[in-house]
């Protein structure tokens, strides 16, 4: 194949990426990340799939949100179905990320309970996985694989088994409660 047609290949390749990950509710942050097309491009291709311009502003680089209570279990949810399917089916990252995240959409639908971790959430924290950041520990007491700081200590309880007082408390549709 010539040169000129396998950058055509490739930049549509990258359109069809970045347009997968807009209707995922990526924010540009992502897109810069996961594909190779300028930020002018993005933000053309942004507007026309989304309908809107992308929302400004960074995350906030910080592993905090994971590892507070009711975020916690929302990551810990997504993070292992994002493992059981990185160790079958070769996929790419990108396809591994929005496959995980449909299937975490799927199971808090099936409980009724609301989606804490938005797409771009769920790709910084395999980001952070991948940085050794964070990384999962299994609760001393269910057994359940969480998502831990790196060096949590072998007594190490889950947010079910050990919840803070407030937890459960929480009148909204679609909180975590406890019974
Ligand atoms: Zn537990």
């Amino acid at each position: 194949m010539s040169a000129p047609a396998k950058s055509v290949l490739n930049e549509s390749k990258q359109i069809e990426r970045a347009a997968m990950l807009i209707e995922m509710g990526a924010r540009m942050q992502v897109l810069e990340s996961e594909t190779t097309l300028s930020y002018e491009r993005l933000i053309r291709l942004y507007k026309e799939i989304a309908g809107k311009s992308p929302s400004k502003g960074q995350l906030p680089f910080s592993t905090d949100w994971f590892l507070t209570w009711q975020e916690n279990i929302h990551s810990s949810l997504f993070l292992n179905i994002y493992e059981y399917l990185s160790k079958g089916v070769s996929l790419d990252s990108v396809e591994l990320l929005t496959k995980a995240y449909r299937l975490y959409n799927e199971q808090v639908a099936a409980a009724q309970i609301e989606p804490l971790l938005s797409f771009t959430r769920a790709w910084r924290l395999v980001k952070f996985v991948d940085a050794g950041m964070l990384t999962r520990t299994k609760c001393s007491q269910c057994g359940g694989q969480f998502v831990t700081e790196l060096y949590e200590n072998r007594h190490y309880t889950c947010g079910l088994c050990n919840p803070p007082a407030r937890a459960g408390k929480s009148k909204s549709a679609g909180a975590l409660t406890l019974h």
